[in-house]
This record gives C-alpha cells, sequence and structure tokens, in this order.
C-alpha cells in the first residue's frame, strides 16, 4: 500500500517538473514515505532522515518531506525531532502534495497537513506504469474499521472508505491502455469493499466487473481478512478466469484465546474451514499469511497451537513478526507481556517450520509446466529472464527480453525456496 502511495506522489510530482533519481545527492525534493505498523520500521524511518541533516546543510534549497503513518501520527511534532524538515504530511492527503510544494517552494516556510478526510481523493490519482512495467496496483478501498488490538492502521489511516465501482473499472482501463497486463487490487481489508458504497454489492461484484476488462491477463487483490471471506468471494477463484490461483489470508495466530485478544473475530476451526473451501473450489490455489509471535498472554500452549496450524494448512509462504507494542492500541493495557527472548525463540521455530513448508510447496510443482508472466531480465544473470506463475511464485529460465509482457509456458525443472528454475515450452500469446 505505501508502494502505490509512493507511485501515486511520483505522479503529482511529474506534473510539477520533478524527476525521479537514484541518486540520492542530485535530489532537490526529498520525500519519506513511512510506515509504523511496528517499531523497526519506525526506527528504519528516523535513521534515514537523521542521514539528510548533512544534504540540506551542504544544499539549503533541498526540500525535504516526510510523509505516511509516521507522519500521521506524529504531525507537527516532527518539526521538534527534525528541524532540516519542509513538509508533513498524513494519509489522507497526498492529493495535495503539488500545492503544498509550491508552498515551500514559495515561501520557504513550513508545511504540515494531518487532517483526516471523509472523501480521501488521493484514492482516484491515476499512477501510470514506468519503465515498461506490466503490474501496477489500484486501490479500492482504504482505512480500517476492525481495530485488531495490536494494530495502529485503523487511527493511522480512517476507518473504511470504499472507491466507486465504475472509478476503479475506468483506472483498471486506462492502465490496461497502458499495457498492464495484471492488476493488484488493495486495501486493507479488501473483503468488505463495498459496504461503504450505495448500491453496490460487494467484493466479488467488483472481481467479476474487473475480471472481464480487456488486456489484463491477471487480477490479484490483497489484504484479505478470514472473517470477511464469503462463499461468494472464494467461488470467484473457480468462475474469474483472471483471478490468479493466490490469496494472503492472515491467520495471526493457532490459538483460539490469541485470536479472541487479538479482536480478530474468527476461531482456528474457521480458517481451517476457509481453507478447505478455499482448496476445494480451487485445489491449486497458493495460500500465504501473516503471523504474530509474542502477543501478550500468550501461552507455550498457545504457541503450539500457531504451530499445529501451519502443519495442517502448510502454507506457500509467510511473513512472521515478533509483536510490537504501539501506542495507543487496546493490547498496550494486556497482562503477561512475552519478553523478547520468548519472542525471538519462537520467531525462529516459525520461520524454519515455513522455510520447510516453502521448499515443500514448492517441490510439488517440480515436473510440471507452468504459466508465467514474463517481467523482464532477471536480476543476477543477463541471459535470463524472470516472470511470475499464476500462484506469484517467481520463475527465471534462459529467454529473451521480447516476451516481456507475454504470458509463456514454463516448466519447472528445480524449486528453490524463493524461486524456482524451468525451461520454456513454446511460445504463445
Ligand atoms: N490489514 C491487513 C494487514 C495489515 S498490517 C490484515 O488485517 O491482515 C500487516 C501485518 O503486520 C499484519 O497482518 C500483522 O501480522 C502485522 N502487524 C500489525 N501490527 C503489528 C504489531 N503491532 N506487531 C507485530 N506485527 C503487527
Ligand atoms: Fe490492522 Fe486488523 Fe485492520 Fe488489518 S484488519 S489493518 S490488522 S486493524
Amino acid at each position: 500500500m505505501n508502494v502505490h502511495d509512493s507511485e501515486q506522489m511520483v505522479e503529482l510530482l511529474g506534473g510539477q517538473g520533478y524527476k525521479t533519481t537514484d541518486d540520492v545527492e542530485k535530489a532537490d525534493l526529498i520525500i519519506f514515505n513511512t510506515c509504523s505498523i511496528r517499531e523497526k520500521a519506525e526506527q528504519k524511518a528516523y535513521s534515514e532522515l537523521g542521514r539528510c541533516r548533512k544534504l540540506k546543510l551542504r544544499k539549503p534549497h533541498l526540500i525535504i518531506g516526510i510523509s505516511g503513518c509516521l507522519a500521521q501520527q506524529l504531525g507537527a511534532k516532527f518539526f521538534k525531532r527534525a528541524p532540516y524538515l519542509d513538509l508533513v504530511f498524513g494519509t489522507h492527503n497526498i492529493h495535495r502534495l503539488p500545492e503544498m510544494i509550491s508552498h515551500v517552494e514559495a515561501a520557504g516556510s513550513r508545511v504540515v497537513e494531518t487532517s483526516f478526510h471523509d472523501s480521501v481523493r488521493s484514492l482516484g490519482i491515476l499512477a501510470l506504469p514506468r519503465n515498461g512495467s506490466i503490474s501496477a496496483y489500484v486501490t479500492v478501498m482504504q482505512g480500517c474499521n476492525n481495530f485488531c488490538t495490536y494494530c495502529v492502521v485503523p487511527y493511522l489511516r480512517g476507518r473504511e472508505e470504499s472507491r466507486k465501482l465504475q472509478d476503479i473499472v475506468n483506472e483498471v482501463v486506462a492502465l490496461a491502455d497502458h499495457g498492464i497486463k495484471e492488476v493488484t487490487l488493495l486495501g486493507q481489508n479488501v473483503n468488505s469493499y463495498g459496504e461503504t458504497v450505495n448500491g453496490c454489492s460487494g467484493f466479488s461484484t467488483l472481481l467479476k466487473e474487473v475480471g472481464g476488462i480487456e488486456g489484463i491477463k491477471r487480477i490479484r487483490f490483497t489484504t484479505s481478512h478470514p472473517k470477511d471471506l464469503s462463499e461468494d468471494i472464494i467461488r470467484c477463484f473457480a468462475e474469474v478466469d483472471d483471478l490468479c490461483e493466490h490469496i494472503h489470508l492472515p491467520v495471526q495466530s493457532g490459538s483460539d484465546n490469541v485470536i479472541k485478544k487479538m479482536g480478530r473475530y474468527y476461531t482456528s476451526g474457521d480458517y481451517l474451514d476457509k481453507v478447505a473451501e478455499l482448496r476445494e473450489v480451487c485445489p491449486d490455489i497458493s495460500i500465504t499469511s501473516d503471523i504474530i509471535v509474542g502477543f501478550p498472554g500468550e501461552t507455550e500452549e498457545d504457541f503450539q497451537k500457531t504451530v499445529d496450524l501451519m502443519e495442517k494448512v502448510r502454507f506457500d509462504g509467510l511473513f512472521s513478526f515478533k509483536y510490537s507494542e504501539r501506542d495507543g492500541t487496546a493490547a498496550v493495557k494486556f497482562d503477561n507481556k512475552v519478553s523478547e527472548d520468548v519472542k525471538g525463540e519462537r520467531l525462529q521455530i516459525v520461520q524454519s517450520l515455513q522455510e520447510k513448508h516453502t521448499l515443500e510447496r514448492n517441490r510439488a510443482l517440480e515436473g510440471g509446466v507452468e504459466d508465467v508472466l514474463v517481467e523482464g531480465f532477471s536480476k543476477n544473470c543477463r541471459d535470463d529472464v524472470m516472470g511470475r506463475t499464476r500462484s506469484n511464485k517467481i520463475v527465471n529460465f534462459k529467454g529473451s527480453a521480447d516476451i516481456a509482457g507475454k504470458t509463456v509456458p514454463v516448466k519447472i525443472t528445480k524449486a528453490y525456496l524463493h524461486s524456482l528454475r524451468g525451461e520454456l515450452v513454446w511460445a504463445k500469446g
């Protein structure tokens, strides 16, 4: 989501004559788009920002701004922490960036803008693809009404707001006209898309509409909340041809006690039922998830239930995190905090188990043929191209750049933890 916000900023600033550069020394404007979901992300933002102090001393006309969740949280207090900052703006104010930059340029004075708006105008900024890219993100809703007890998102990104279906369709059509082949529909909880739009019957309707747009070959979406993953959304995996066989479905924990305290409103049994339904409708579906270890009150027994759930599901991939206490969230007041050491041990267990499962799931593809949408040259070898399977796994194989943007059948010859190796079978359209 932050990546997409940054793309929108690049688009808006392009209209003001700014171009992107890889060399920070050459920059006339630097914007840090921050995340504060966990403490680690927050610390990283502060240390990057600290490095800009010297740049500003050498180049006084350099404009430095900060945006995103951390900016939303601290607002004007940021100027005390980093007096060389010119601009602080929050998650609902991206559309005002040109105006704010003009103000800093003209008046040389600082600008801070962290107000929330009922209707988030930046949702509709069309960020056109750059550098021959074939995939794009499209925000379909923003904010979150769930208030999971560990999470800052509802406080920093505001309440849920869905975009109008027709606006989303128009945006995807425009992206297809610019050569985009794959779109990822984005939202904190995409499954509840439509609840805030009159006359819209929800996310499955949106998937079907986007599925019919010419030129778009693949649709993905993220993130889904298990409690809102309805049968009609699950059926879309069988009914919407362009919908890729992958779902990111964060479970967070395998213990019903912990899930309850997290305020997630499902049980581990409900989660396993959803997984079974998904696999029944779409046997090859790849399922990835998020897990938090060391939530307050998580006992050894609770943790073991998370491990058991992982064994039952065998995820294709997993993002796992140590619980990080966030100011203003309900869990700050919960008893029985888990020590950093125990969190570390549990994280290690989860990560090594997941490596085993990922490798096992990837190896199951060896010998088979996968449709691969080619993105371009591989990172490590110029004789190779890379693309992704519909299940979102990276495949490297020998090929020339002219097949970028095409979907080709590739025989999988070897599976690794983070990618697959293959051979082109024959090229098609
Ligand atoms: N809206 C999405 C995810 C948003 S944040 C959802 O509900 O699934 C992405 C992930 O960060 C979460 O799924 C969770 O696993 C993790 N996360 C959020 N807050 C956290 C915290 N305080 N400590 C550790 N991990 C956290
Ligand atoms: Fe955070 Fe929960 Fe909303 Fe996801 S659903 S953004 S974890 S509050």
